[in-house]
């Protein structure tokens, strides 16, 4: 489903490189359920991005629902985006000029799905939203906000859901909530989750869980 061979990503800083993923190798199978766990800074949110086709390595393979996404073009990514991968941002990414329901309903828009402001409402709902349909980010909290992003990103139904801490500005009660979403979707629609997360509960529930340290990743077991 989805297998990393190598992976290094460098970024150019000042006079130098900086080597945030270091040598990384994952391979996630269909269905499952994987945390990554780290330090703040520790290359989370950059781990993902390259697993999802968002960031290309400086070295090594990646590998998404059977293709090698390497060296895929722009227009390449952005299809497999669409269609079959899910993100949900650290930071959102809403559309700050459109309501909470449009922003669900772009992504079915923009592939002319059938039925697209049913299930859009339908997502809205289940995220609890229901009643802010017609508010603009600016005008939701930040837990709102981040429940609209985690229905756009499940909403067009992928079978890759990439989660950067989807429940990192939530109560518990509400972060209960959206956990039990997220596994409900894996369990309906078999969608493979792969979440980064600081809460420990939530990595303790997932299959396996992996933790970045100094950019490379380990198989992390709870004691
Ligand atoms: P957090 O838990 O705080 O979200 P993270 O583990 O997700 O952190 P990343 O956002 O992946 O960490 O960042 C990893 C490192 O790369 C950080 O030291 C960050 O400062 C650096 N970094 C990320 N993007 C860039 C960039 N565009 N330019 C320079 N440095 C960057
Ligand atoms: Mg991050």
């Amino acid at each position: 489903m989805i297998e990393l061979k190598d992976v290094h990503y460098q970024i150019p800083s000042d006079n130098e490189t900086l080597d945030i993923i270091k040598s990384c190798n994952l391979s996630v199978q269909p269905e499952e359920i994987v945390a990554i766990v780290g330090r703040s800074g520790s290359g989370k949110s950059t781990l993902l991005s390259l697993m999802a086709g968002l960031e290309t390595p400086t070295q090594g393979e990646i590998h998404l629902l059977g293709e090698n996404i390497t060296h895929y073009s722009e227009d390449q990514r952005a299809i497999l985006r669409a269609q079959q991968v899910g993100f949900i941002f650290q930071n959102f990414q809403l559309m700050p000029s459109m309501s909470a329901l449009e922003n669900i309903l772009m992504p079915l828009e923009l592939f002319q799905v059938e039925n697209a402001q049913q299930k859009a409402w339908h997502a809205l709902q289940r995220v609890g939203l229901e009643n802010r349909a017609k508010h603009r980010p600016a005008e939701l909290s930040g837990g709102e906000q981040q429940r609209v992003a985690i229905a756009r990103a499940f909403v067009t139904e992928p079978k890759i859901l990439f989660a950067d801490e989807p429940t990192g500005n939530l109560d518990e009660q509400t972060a209960q909530q959206i956990q039990q979403l997220l596994f409900d979707l894996n369990r309906s629609q078999k969608t493979t989750l792969v979440v980064v997360t600081h809460d420990n509960g939530f990595a303790k529930l997932c299959q396996k869980t992996y933790r970045l340290t100094d950019g490379h990743l380990e198989m992390h077991t709870y004691a």
